[in-house]
């Protein structure tokens, strides 16, 4: 098969892409076990995509629970240089409102019991993070963005908690001190795609305030949805743009990650 060199992640509310065609599903098993769902392979306007969804296809796998290294490696495995990952996270800032994209430039990690890295020995890998995303995606998203006309954050950072519970008012209210929104699913994804040299970026789409925010009447679950509705048609459009805009040659740190980092 034809080498796919970008992947698309799907995240709460993004288990399909439909307005791409379908080419063929890939069930891969790799050396950490299944990954989350068969890759779909699409044709996304005369380019291979390959996407899977991270909670698997009925979304029946909790953040805590997706096997994060079986499917970065099933991308790796078929070629991809590239991952877009899409996440569902709540505001822990006033002005990035329910219903923006976000695209995070930095992550903090809250997690606490996951599988984080694919060099458990006896090679020994430190990857640098300092700059955890892809500069390449991040500014074609950020440009796409802008000419599409979306209500867009063009960084933030993003806190990863373990779940599958929410915060306590308490740790919202910490969390409020040093991040801008959060989420459970980032962590160890991104740094899982460092390792392997695979540029990573986000769009993190905003659904709601987190308990933080003390809120005047009760938000329904009617306007949840409607919000969650709009940031994933956004999300689809942005990616169609962006998809077709990705350079062939990569320029990026991300794509020599492993330079000097093994011991
Ligand atoms: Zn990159």
């Amino acid at each position: 098969m034809k080498k796919v060199r970008i992947g698309i992640i799907g995240g709460t509310g993004v288990v399909d892409i439909e307005n791409f065609d379908l080419i063929e599903k890939i069930d891969i098993v790799t050396p950490y076990g299944r990954a989350t769902a068969p890759i779909s392979i699409f044709d996304a306007n005369g380019i291979k995509i390959a996407f899977i969804p991270r909670h698997g296809e009925k979304h029946q796998i909790p953040p805590h629970k997706v096997n994060y290294r079986a499917n970065i490696w099933a991308l790796k495995e078929i070629g991809v240089e590239r991952i877009i990952a899409v996440h569902a996270v709540g505001s822990l800032k006033e002005e990035l409102k329910p219903g923006m994209l976000v695209f995070p430039d930095q992550f903090i990690d809250f997690t606490k019991r996951r599988e984080y890295t694919f060099y458990n020995g006896p090679k020994v890998v430190h990857i640098t993070m300092a700059e955890p995303f892809c500069p390449e995606l991040r500014n074609l998203l950020i440009e796409n963005a802008k000419k599409l006309g979306f209500d867009f954050s063009e960084k933030g950072t993003y806190i990863c908690i373990e779940g599958p519970r929410f915060s306590t008012k308490a740790e919202s209210f910490m969390f409020r001190n040093f991040a801008d929104i959060i989420g459970m699913t980032l962590v160890p994804e991104a740094q899982l795609a460092r390792e392997l040299e695979i540029c990573y970026a986000s769009i993190s789409m905003v659904t709601d305030y987190d308990v933080w925010k003390e809120e005047e009447e009760k938000v329904s679950t009617e306007l949840v949805i409607e919000t969650m509705k709009k940031n994933v048609n956004k999300t689809k459009k942005l990616l169609e743009k962006v998809i077709s805009q990705i350079p062939e040659k990569r320029t990026c740190i991300c794509s020599r990650a492993l330079e000097g980092a093994e011991i």
